[in-house]
C-alpha cells in the first residue's frame, strides 16, 4: 500500500509500506480522506521531539473498517468511521474524571503511531467512531478540530456573552462557530489577514479592524471589554491583546501555541482578576458532541476545503508552510 512518510524537516515522500494486519482489539481502516492539521505543519516545518521520522502523520481522518482483529465484533467490517485519535489509558486519575486529553500515558494516532496519511492503518477499535454515510468526507475529517472548539466554547461561553477569538485560521474560525452555537451575542474575530477575517465573517464572526483590534473592541464594548477571549494564535502580541480586550472578571482561553515563552502582563491579570485557562485537545464527550454537530449540518462547509491527492502531500505541506490562501487541505489516497 502507499503511505505519505515524513522523513525529516520539509521532507515527505509517497512510499510503499507493508499492509497492516489488525492485532487483537484493533481494526484496520481504509482511509478515504485525511486533513492536514496545524500541528502536522509544525512537525513538518522543523524537527520536533514529538514527531520523530520516519512517521506517517494524519489524525483528522475518515474511512472504512476493512478488517477486525480478535475480540472485535466482525459486524464492524464495512462500517464508515471517523478517527478519534487520542488513545488514553482509561485508568489514571485524569482518565477517570473523563479528561483523556490529560492522560499521562496518552498517545496520539499520527504522532506516536501510524496515522491516516496512508491507504490503510490500524487502531484500537475504540478509536474508530461510526459516522453517518451522508456526511461528506471533508466535513467528517473536520470532526477532530471541531472537537477542539467544542472543548473550549462548551465550558467558557454563556448565553449572551461577547467573545473575541484571536486568529482566523481553521481553529480560530471553528472557535467562532462554536461560540455562536454556544449562544454568544457577538463573536469578534481578530487577524492580520483581511481575507481570513472575511471568511470568519461568513461563519458568523464580527471582524475587527486589522490595524488596531484592541481599540476596535474598546469602541464596540463601551470600554468594558469582552466576557471571553479565545486566543487561537498564542504569541506575545496576542497575549497582550487578550489581556487588553478581556473585561474585568473575564476569562481567557489559551489555545494557540505560536510562541512557547514570552512576557505577560501579570499586573493586568491581577488587576482585572482574569481567569486564564489552558486548553489542550478534547475529551470523549467533546468528540461525541462534535460528531453530532457535523451530522446535524451545523458547520457550513462553504469555502473550507481544498482536495489534493495523497501523492502530492509534499507539495501540499510545503505550500501551507510557505503561505497559501488554501484554508484546510484534505489529502485523498
Ligand atoms: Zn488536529
Ligand atoms: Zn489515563
Amino acid at each position: 500500500m502507499k503511505a505519505l512518510v515524513y522523513l525529516g524537516p520539509r521532507r515527505m515522500e509517497l512510499q510503499d509500506a507493508p499492509e497492516p494486519a489488525p492485532a487483537p482489539g484493533e481494526v484496520v481502516i481504509r482511509s478515504r480522506a485525511s486533513a492536514i492539521c496545524g500541528s502536522d505543519l509544525h512537525g513538518f516545518r522543523e524537527a520536533s521531539p514529538r514527531r520523530i521520522p520516519p512517521l506517517i502523520m494524519g489524525h483528522e481522518t475518515v474511512g472504512d473498517v476493512v478488517a477486525v482483529g480478535a475480540g472485535v465484533d466482525p459486524a464492524r467490517t464495512g462500517e464508515r468511521v471517523v478517527l478519534k485519535p487520542i488513545l488514553a489509558c482509561g485508568e489514571c486519575a485524569r482518565c477517570l474524571e473523563g479528561r483523556i486529553n490529560l492522560c499521562a500515558s496518552g498517545r496520539l494516532v499520527g504522532r506516536d503511531l501510524t496515522g491516516g496519511f496512508a491507504e490503510l492503518f490500524s487502531v484500537p477499535a475504540s478509536a474508530a467512531v461510526p459516522i453517518a454515510e451522508d456526511v461528506p468526507n471533508d466535513l467528517a475529517a473536520l470532526i477532530e478540530p471541531v472537537a477542539n472548539a467544542v472543548h473550549v466554547t462548551g465550558r467558557s461561553i454563556r448565553e449572551g456573552d461577547d467573545v473575541l477569538v484571536i486568529g482566523a485560521g481553521p481553529i480560530g474560525v471553528l472557535m467562532v462557530r462554536g461560540a455562536v452555537l454556544a449562544g454568544a451575542r457577538r463573536a469578534f474575530s481578530g487577524d492580520k489577514v483581511a481575507a481570513r477575517l472575511k471568511f470568519a465573517e461568513g461563519q458568523g464572526a464580527t471582524p475587527l479592524d486589522v490595524d488596531d483590534p484592541a481599540a476596535d473592541i474598546a469602541a464596540r464594548t463601551d470600554g468594558a471589554g469582552v466576557d471571553v477571549v479565545i486566543d487561537a494564535a498564542g504569541f506575545e502580541s496576542t497575549w497582550a491583546l487578550a489581556l487588553q480586550a478581556v473585561r474585568a472578571g473575564g476569562r481567557i482561553e489559551a489555545v494557540g501555541l505560536g510562541a512557547s515563552k514570552g512576557t505577560v502582563d501579570f499586573f493586568a491579570i491581577a488587576g482585572k482578576e482574569v481567569q486564564i485557562t489552558g486548553s489542550f485537545a478534547w475529551t470523549g464527550a467533546d468528540f461525541g458532541r462534535a460528531v453530532q454537530l457535523i451530522e446535524a449540518g451545523r458547520i457550513d462547509p462553504e469555502g473550507w476545503f481544498t482536495h489534493m491527492p495523497l501523492a502530492e502531500g509534499q507539495r501540499a505541506f510545503e505550500e501551507l508552510v510557505d503561505g497559501t490562501d488554501r484554508f484546510k487541505v484534505v489529502l485523498e489516497p
